[in-house]
C-alpha cells in the first residue's frame, strides 16, 4: 500500500508478484478509516477464532454426508474393533513400517510376510501376494489399481452390497492381526483360516447381537457342546474358571454366581502367585 494514501501501490505489487496474485490483491477491498489491522475469524460473527467454529466450518465444507467414506464406515454393522480399525486405516494412522519410519522410529521397511516389498497400508491389505489371494479367494474378488488405501476402500464400498461391506472391513481387520501375528509372535496363517476368521467372527457377533447364545467349541477339541443351566429353586449356581501364567508363576481366576432365576448375583476374578495346574487353580477360585 502506498503510505498515507489508502490505495494498493499497484507498481510495487506487479513487481513482486505474478499476474494471478496481484489480481487477487487488488480485489480485497481497503477500508477508508485509519483503523489499524486487526486478525478476524470470518466463521464467527464476533471474529474470534474458537475450535468450535473451525469445527462447524470444517463440517459444513465436508462432502455431502450420505456420499462420504466416514459415514459408510459408520453404517457397518461389525464389531467396534473392526470399524475402529478401519477408521484408523483410512486415517492412515495404522503403524505399518512406513508410517513408523516416516515418525523416525527405526524398523525394517519390508513386508514381513512377503518379504519382497516395502510395507504400507495398501500392500499388507491388498497388494501383498498373501492379501491378493485372500480377496481372490473371498466373495468379494480383487481389486486393483489403487495408490491409496482409503480410495481402495471407497471403490470397493461403492460397488458392494452393504453385506459384503462387512466382509471387507472383516477381512482388512483379519489380514492386520494375521500381520501382527507375524511381527510379533512370528505366527501366521494360511489363507483359508484369515478368511474362516473372518466369516466366523463377523458370523458370532451378529448372532450375539440377536441374543442368540452359542458356545463354540473347536471341533479338534472335541469337547462337545456345553449349555449353562439355572440351578434349582431357591439354589445358587458358582461357575469358575481359573488361567494359568507359567512364566509369570501366576494363576487368575474368575467365579460368577447367578440365582436360580438365572440372573447373575455376585462375581469375583483375582490373581494368585504361584505354580499351579488348571485343576489346582480352579480349585483356589472355589476356595
Ligand atoms: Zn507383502
Amino acid at each position: 500500500m502506498i503510505p498515507n494514501q489508502r490505495r494498493w501501490d499497484y507498481d510495487v505489487i506487479r513487481d513482486i508478484f505474478n499476474r494471478r496474485d496481484s489480481e487477487l490483491m487488488f480485489q480485497i477491498p481497503l477500508s477508508s478509516r485509519r483503523a489499524s489491522d486487526e486478525w478476524y475469524w470470518l466463521a464467527d460473527p464476533k471474529g474470534i477464532y474458537s475450535v468450535r467454529s473451525c469445527y462447524k466450518l470444517l463440517d459444513s465444507i465436508n462432502e455431502p454426508p450420505d456420499s462420504c467414506i466416514w459415514c459408510k464406515i459408520w453404517k457397518l454393522e461389525v464389531p467396534a474393533k473392526v470399524k475402529n480399525f478401519i477408521w484408523r486405516a483410512v486415517a492412515n494412522v495404522v503403524p505399518t513400517t512406513d508410517n513408523l519410519i516416516q515418525r523416525r522410529v527405526e524398523v525394517n521397511s519390508i513386508c514381513p510376510i512377503c518379504n519382497a516389498s516395502n510395507e504400507s497400508l495398501l500392500h499388507i491389505l491388498v497388494k501383498c501376494p498373501f492379501a491378493k489371494t485372500c480377496w481372490l479367494l473371498s466373495l468379494v474378488g480383487f481389486v486393483g489399481g489403487c495408490t491409496n488405501f482409503g480410495v481402495w476402500l471407497e471403490n470397493l464400498f461403492t460397488r458392494c452390497s452393504s453385506a459384503d461391506c462387512n466382509i471387507v472391513a472383516m477381512i482388512c481387520w483379519s489380514l492386520w492381526i494375521n500381520r501382527n501375528g507375524k511381527v510379533w509372535r512370528n505366527k501366521f496363517g494360511r489363507v483359508s483360516t484369515i478368511l474362516n476368521m473372518a466369516g466366523q467372527h463377523l458370523f458370532q457377533w451378529q448372532q450375539a447381537k440377536k441374543n442368540i447364545f452359542i458356545i463354540y467349541e473347536p471341533a479338534a477339541l472335541n469337547h462337545g457342546s456345553m449349555y449353562w443351566e439355572r440351578p434349582r429353586e431357591g439354589w445358587f449356581k458358582c461357575n469358575i474358571d481359573a488361567v494359568t501364567f507359567h512364566s509369570r508363576g501366576k494363576v487368575s481366576f474368575g467365579a460368577v454366581i447367578s440365582c436360580s432365576e438365572g440372573r447373575f448375583f455376585a462375581a469375583k476374578c483375582t490373581p494368585l502367585l504361584g505354580h499351579f495346574r488348571a485343576r489346582e487353580a480352579e480349585a483356589q477360585g472355589v476356595r
